[in-house]
């Protein structure tokens, strides 16, 4: 008899835990090595962050709570991005979810049946993938070009759109790439997909790491709101990934819809973080731009860095924290096959953690997160310049 649902034969575990195990394994063997895997924050979760915490549970702030989040958290979230992004959202058009993550989940259960396509551009967070395919959804792929810097044009996703389209998934600025979606972009995948009417869910767990200057949100296509939902998530934002804070906002009865399947699932998040994450996106912002600050001062020390790597390419990034260079020109030389032989064997012979772009949906690149500090980058620069020497 068969054991498994076939839902879960459909998804994977995560591209990156066998480089993980791997990294955990020679670390505590005492092995000091240059870690870039970690898409997360080295710095610490901002003080008053954790003040709120700890005042929550002092008060006993410890029961079950709205399933969707206190009516505070939602208000809270919905007036940040009013403020900074335009958008118009009430706080029933908000709903707090256990990291962003889950927010993502829970929209495409809602929205996705069997059959239905979701457009995703390549390179991806290899999440979107699984979690549209458990939902028994087909992904369409449309690649982007490295030459322009994987950027994502209306006219690729128009390109992709057929009778069964559902939905659109973006992810700027880009993990892995860290490429942004141009604001005149974006305003135009929004009213495509609103002509179309289809959805665009737009990830934006990275949207305060925008290096630009130049911001928009999905949400601030206030004429298009019924088909854009924002995810979120206080994790990169703010340093509190373990904390598992996140957000989708939306149309009202799809938010309804994410609250519903919670209900049946999860339940409210913590009732600490909710009073933690208002303090966070309520509270002052300073650390949000200092954060951004040295994410920027570190993207253009790993640049430079590169820059000293003959044979090693690599796109600007716009955003977020992750750098993903081209390493076609090692391939074949001192017995590597493929982009994952050789995150393999950096990891062995040099001692440096990166990602092997096959998780994100190309055969050519390495990902390598930035958030360490700047001694870390320029180490693991050292060695990987000594290791592709010898490649000769
Ligand atoms: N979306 C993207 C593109 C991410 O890279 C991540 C985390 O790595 C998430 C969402 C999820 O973040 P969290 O669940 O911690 O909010």
């Amino acid at each position: 008899t068969k054991v498994f649902a076939d839902r879960i034969g459909r998804i994977e575990v995560s591209a990156t835990m066998a480089i993980t195990a791997a990294a955990l394994k020679l670390k505590s063997e005492g092995v000091d090595l240059a870690d870039f895997g970690a898409g997360e924050p080295h710095f610490a979760t901002p003080r008053h962050i954790k003040d709120a915490a700890i005042e929550a549970i002092e008060k006993n702030f410890t029961r079950y709570t709205n399933v969707a989040g206190i009516p505070e958290v939602r208000k809270a979230i919905v007036d940040r991005h009013a403020c900074d992004f335009g958008s118009n959202y009430a706080p029933d058009e908000c709903v707090f979810t256990t990291g962003g993550k889950l927010a993502l989940f829970n929209v495409i259960q809602v929205l996705v049946d069997h059959g239905d396509e979701v457009i995703l551009p390549v390179p991806y967070w290899v999440s979107f993938k699984d979690i549209i395919q458990y939902a028994g959804g087909k992904v369409v792929y449309v690649e982007s070009d490295e030459r322009e810097n994987f950027r994502v044009t209306a006219k690729m996703i128009e390109a992709a759109i057929t009778p069964r389209t559902k939905a659109i998934v973006l992810n700027s600025p880009s993990n892995p790439s860290g490429a942004v979606v141009s604001p005149e972009d974006l305003e135009a995948i929004v009213r495509l997909a609103h002509k179309n009417n289809i959805f665009v869910l737009l990830d934006e767990c990275y949207v305060y790491l925008n290096f630009t200057g130049n911001i928009v949100s999905g949400g601030s296509f206030t004429d298009c709101k019924e088909h854009v939902v924002v995810l979120g998530s206080l994790s990169k934002t703010y340093a509190m990934t373990g904390w598992r804070a996140g957000y989708a906002l939306g149309p009202k009865p799809i938010i309804a819809a994410m609250s519903k399947l919670q209900s049946q699932s999860t339940s409210n998040t913590a009732s600490m973080v909710q009073r933690a994450s208002i303090a966070a996106v309520s509270g002052s912002q300073e650390c949000v731009a200092e954060f951004r600050a040295d994410y920027i001062k570190l993207r253009d020390q790993i640049l430079a860095g590169f820059q000293t790597i003959p044979g090693l390419t690599c796109t600007v990034p716009q955003g977020a924290f992750y750098v993903y260079p081209n390493v076609k020109n090692f391939i074949g030389k001192g017995g590597i096959k493929s982009a994952s032989d050789l995150a393999a064997k950096l990891l062995d012979e040099a001692h440096v953690v990166v990602v092997p772009g096959e998780a994100f949906g190309t055969t050519e690149h390495i990902r390598l997160s930035y958030a360490v500090s700047g001694d870390v980058v320029d180490e693991g620069v050292r060695r990987m310049r000594e290791y592709f020497a010898k490649l000769g």
